[in-house]
């Protein structure tokens, strides 16, 4: 759910020239609770939020739910205190992502390859070849939120510019449920109406600089020369990418991307903790549930990610890639350990204290670069050569934990998930 910032006086009719506005920039609409009302369309015009768990944070919150002050980041007590009426539900990550793979396939691929995979519900869309038979981008945008709409009972939000800066402000503007055409000869004037925040790459920090600099919004960044900015950002790219921008020119051009797949699992600890016990704990149950996940899809893995959230909520993530492919937690677990200590900085006395140097509230382990595993060559790496040569314990003791944990999968296939854990 976007907390970028919108306005009222940008959300009106900007003229109907469309020459040259061949981006599309597509969000769904509070994507996590649309997906959850068309499910249950008896939840249909009720606050309803995604996110359950004491500790939590909101996930997602439909648009009945903001008037209570509900936002995305916030924890879960304080959302159930505004509104102790709203529906809760727990977040499906999988299920709001086979319903996003359904819309990009279903809808938008039918439109042009040229999609830009941003996350789950927002991409962009770059629909210059597909003219010849829309005709005009708006065409095509009214035919994606009508099909979105009738297929998903999920709305969605489109922008249409001639560059992806100006599509995204267009479609944040046109929420909820909007399309906002903005031609070519009015950008400059759309986004001078904007906050700083509003340009994305612009946080606090830099919003900070600026406004000492007396540059309080978009429109005095554009009466701003290029030498000033230099000065109050202390950087030529960012000042040149700044002055650009505050005329609403974006050179960065639609790239087809999809996000690759990854597996993953996380837990939020019932109470902060340091301990390093207790995370490695935790990121071995993870490390569990990855392996078992990679295995029962014939999946190898060679990006891990470890994924930590403090007690003040922020995130920290941290991945390696290896050239050996993984898909065992006695793999996997190590290099997460790795990944945690590398990621705190932590000092080997420190380890050895057992102390974290921060409370962590959740933690989680997640595999990418995924490829299936009977089509990839599994290449010993140089150290394992080596230790081949020393003797074949290692390689031994690898095959028996593999092995170990086949027949752990199968007893899970037979008692469910939860009848046996993997202690290393
Ligand atoms: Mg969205």
């Amino acid at each position: 759910m976007s907390t970028a910032p919108r306005l009222a006086a940008a959300k009106r009719d900007w003229g109907g020239d469309e020459t040259g506005c061949t981006v599309l920039h597509i969000d769904m609409d509070a994507f996590y609770a649309s997906c959850e009302v068309a499910r249950h369309p008896e939840f249909k015009g009720l606050p309803l939020i995604v996110g359950t768990g004491p500790r939590s944070v909101v996930s997602a919150a439909s648009y009945e739910a903001r008037p209570y002050g509900i936002n995305s980041a916030m924890p879960v007590a304080r959302a159930r205190h505004l509104c102790p009426n709203g529906i809760f539900l727990p977040v499906d990550m999988s299920y709001y992502r086979a319903v996003s793979r359904s819309i990009f396939s279903q809808v938008f691929a039918r439109v042009t390859d040229q999609v830009e995979q941003v996350s789950v519900d927002e991409c962009y869309m770059d629909v210059s070849a597909a003219l010849r038979r829309w005709g005009r981008p708006t065409n095509i945008a009214r035919w994606i939120r009508q099909r979105v709409a009738a297929l998903f009972h999920v709305t969605c939000s489109v922008g249409v510019a001639s560059n992806k800066l100006i599509a995204k402000m267009a479609s944040t503007n046109a929420k909820p449920d909007g399309m906002l055409l903005i031609p070519r000869a009015r950008q400059a004037e759309f986004i001078q109406l904007m906050p700083l925040r509003a340009i994305p790459g612009i946080g606090q920090a830099l919003e900070k600089r600026l406004k000492d600099w007396g540059i309080e919004d978009v429109a005095a960044l554009s009466r701003s020369s290029e030498a000033e900015l230099v000065q109050a950002t202390g950087s030529r790219i960012s000042a040149h990418t700044l002055a650009l921008a505050s005329q609403g020119m974006d050179k960065r051009v639609v790239t087809p991307y999809t996000p690759e797949k990854s597996i993953g699992a996380e837990r939020t600890f019932l109470e902060d903790t340091a301990s390093l016990k207790a995370v490695s704990d935790l990121l071995r149950q993870c490390s569990d549930e990855v392996a078992s996940s990679l295995r029962k899809r014939g999946l190898l893995a060679r990006t891990i990610t470890v994924k930590l959230r403090f007690d003040d909520l922020k995130y920290m993530t941290k991945s390696h890639t290896s050239r050996v492919p993984l898909h065992a937690a006695s793999a996997i677990h190590p290099e997460a350990m790795r990944l945690l200590q590398t990621m705190l900085n932590m000092t080997e006395e420190q380890v050895a204290s057992g102390e974290l140097p921060r409370l962590i509230r959740l933690a989680g382990v997640s595999a990418s670069s995924l490829s299936k595993a009977e089509e990839t060559p599994v290449q010993p790496s140089l150290d394992e050569v080596l230790q081949e040569e020393e003797g074949e314990t290692e390689s031994l003791r690898r095959a028996q934990l593999a092995t170990a944990e086949r027949a752990l999968d199968s007893i899970r296939g037979r008692y469910g998930q939860g009848a046996v854990k993997f202690g290393l």
